[in-house]
């Protein structure tokens, strides 16, 4: 089987995960936790960050450090991966699902514009309320859907304009970048995730960061459940125990040290599947705006047979997977407002697969996956 996206251990990460083996710190206080936020801080380029449990952690203690409240309106993309929605509902808002852009598969920025300046009004609070619903608009949530991004200019006048704080799921997108700024550093607070299938993992983890420490101290604060004495065990408020462990940052760390080579090698093979694929049957392969240079995370393509290439690579132990469902068709957020005019979402959903592009597949097993995807057509 020639698997999808496999994390690469081909670092320290032994050595590292033995020294708290050996030292016995293997719980959430320990060195390697302080290490990987200051690493990952500096080479992200920011100014503070906190690590969490997973990248669902990081969401959800995003939403409450952003001070979305019951019975908000959170906006976001139609197409993520469902931890985005929960996390707006972790906090008792809803999300609004705009429709994704037919090339990027970005939230389409029209549409979010048209539902801010149509459907929205500005109350005597200076906040934002849905016309309808009487509800105020509290964020925008933006995904980098595949580690790709939007136009972001665009997105932050928008933002700007409707006072709307901007929160990143930069999840899939570390390493990506917009006109030279990293991916989740553009917005009031960047998400990451290092789950296994991520560009880097830690196994399972997390990552926030934000330009304004004091989000950062708010976010440390609820991860640790919310102790401010830890002689007396005094918590102010109820908090989470969100934090990670020191054992997955020393894999952090680790992983950390390679993260440059894995996004190189993610490129290589986009490269070569786009040259070689190119051409092929219906093929189509995401669009990025001339600005976004994108971290090529999952190698996805577009195709009207979809579904029988699928069953096809499957068949022959090339492992690939259909896009996620868009979240408007899921039970829990089939009632929320749906902003589309051709429910493009839905579209892509039916059309897109993603193909195997581990950072250490063989150049054979890339010739064995070109080969089988031609042949098929
Ligand atoms: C992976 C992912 C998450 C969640 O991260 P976990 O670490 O799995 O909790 C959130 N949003 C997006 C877009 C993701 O791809």
């Amino acid at each position: 089987m020639i698997p999808l996206s496999l994390p690469n251990i081909a670092g320290n990460e032994a050595k590292y995960v033995q020294e708290c083996l050996e030292t016995g710190w293997i719980s959430t206080a320990g060195d390697y936790v302080t290490k990987f936020e200051e690493n990952f801080s500096n080479w992200i380029r920011s100014d503070s960050a906190v690590s969490t449990m997973n990248g669902t952690a990081a969401l959800h203690l995003s939403m409450l450090v952003a001070g979305i409240k019951q019975d908000d309106l959170v906006v976001m993309p139609n197409v993520t991966f469902v931890a985005s929605a929960n996390a707006i509902r972790y906090v008792g808002a809803e999300p609004v699902l705009i429709d994704i852009d037919v090339d990027s598969w970005q939230m389409d920025l029209n549409l979010l514009e048209s539902f801010l300046h149509h459907e929205c009004y500005f109350g005597t609070d200076g906040s934002l309320y849905h016309k309808d619903k009487k509800k105020k608009v509290a964020a925008v949530l933006i995904v980098h859907v595949q580690g790709h991004m939007c136009d972001f200019d665009k997105l932050q006048e928008i933002c700007s304009r409707f006072s709307l704080p901007l929160i990143e799921d930069a999840a899939e997108a570390l390493g990506s970048s917009y006109d030279g700024k990293y991916a989740g550093t553009l917005g009031m607070i960047g998400c990451y995730s290092f789950n296994g299938n991520k560009i880097m993992s830690t196994g399972g983890g997390g990552m926030v960061i934000s330009k304004n420490s004091e989000l950062i101290s708010k976010i440390r604060h609820l991860a640790t459940t919310a102790k401010t004495n830890p002689m007396t065990y005094f918590h102010d408020e109820v908090g989470y125990n969100y934090r990670m462990v020191n054992i997955l940052a020393a894999i952090g760390v680790a992983q950390l040290e390679n993260l440059d080579s894995f996004i190189n090698r993610k490129k290589e093979i986009a490269s070569f599947y786009e040259k070689e694929l190119d051409g092929i049957g219906d093929i189509v392969f995401q669009k990025s705006h001339h600005k976004v240079k994108p971290n090529n995370w999952l190698f996805t393509i577009s195709t009207s047979r979809m579904k029988d290439l699928l069953v096809h690579l499957n068949s022959q132990n090339i492992m690939s997977r259909p896009f996620w469902m868009p979240m408007n068709q899921l039970p829990m957020y089939k009632e929320c407002i749906f902003c589309n005019e051709n429910d493009i979402s839905n579209i892509v959903h039916s059309h897109c697969l993603s193909i195997p592009c581990s950072t250490n597949i063989t150049s054979d097993e890339l010739e064995i996956v070109v080969q089988s995807i031609k042949d098929f057509f």
